[in-house]
């Protein structure tokens, strides 16, 4: 595919370009302040900052571009509007808060230990320099959860990605744990959404769950 990718130059773009090429894609890096074209791109790419990734995925979407995004921070109300710009054109939008397929796991078991242990608490913690707080892994796991489930956030240096799924129970504590050690973890995630994007319906899709049979 010829793909645009914002923010190949940050922590996740900069191991995530040079796997694109090796799978065949034909990527252009597009900087901040880079002036870009999308007509003529199969899909985009987006892994930049929550102030950034809006104007960049509505350019391509406006365009008829199809786009594959894991930048955090994006409401409810982003989601939204993206949603339906993307059904005016027909054209797919794929959203993920996490791309490695661990997590999607630790969410699945989360949401399957919650049918037996009630009360849980999220501990989300990251590298120091994330910008956004509690993660959207974490938001996306306390939505597949009974109630108001508490999210702690951590921020230090050393960190990359990790979280656990803390349920309590008189006596008992059950920890559910996903670490991602580096972001390599992320790679296929993003390849296979990019794979199975034309077949997804037109708007926002939002999990990598959602393109992952049981
Ligand atoms: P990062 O190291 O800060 O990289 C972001 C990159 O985007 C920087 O190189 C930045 O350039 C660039 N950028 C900023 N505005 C841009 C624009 N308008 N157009 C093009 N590039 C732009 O952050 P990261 O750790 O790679 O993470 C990026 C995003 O992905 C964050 O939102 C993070 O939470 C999210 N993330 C998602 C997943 C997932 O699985 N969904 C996994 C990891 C991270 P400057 O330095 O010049 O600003």
């Amino acid at each position: 595919m010829r793909l645009l990718l914002f923010g190949a130059r940050g922590k996740v773009g900069s191991v995530l370009a040079p796997k694109l090429a090796e799978a065949g894609h034909d990527v252009r890096e597009i900087r901040r302040g880079d002036s870009f074209e999308p007509a003529g791109h199969d899909a985009a790419v987006d892994f930049t900052r929550p102030d950034a990734v809006r104007a960049n995925v509505e350019t391509c979407l406006g365009a008829g571009v199809p786009c594959v995004v894991g930048t955090t921070g994006l409401g409810d109300d982003a989601l939204a509007d993206l949603d339906a710009l993307a059904r005016e054109r027909s054209v797919q939008c794929f959203v993920a808060p996490n791309f490695a397929l661990g997590a999607v796991v630790m969410m699945r078991l989360a949401a399957e230990a919650a049918h037996s242990l009630q009360r849980a608490e999220i501990v989300e913690m990251h590298h120091e320099t994330k910008v956004d707080a509690p993660s959207g892994t974490a938001k996306a796991t306390a939505a597949l959860l009974p109630g108001e489930v508490p999210i702690h956030s951590v921020r230090l240096p050393g960190l990359v990605a990790h979280q656990e799924v803390l349920f309590g129970a008189p006596g008992q504590l059950l920890t559910i744990r996903h670490d991602t050690i580096s972001r390599e973890a992320f790679v296929p995630g993003v390849l296979l959404a990019l794979e199975r994007l034309h077949e997804l319906p037109a708007g926002v899709t939002v999990g990598l769950d959602r393109l992952l049979g049981r």
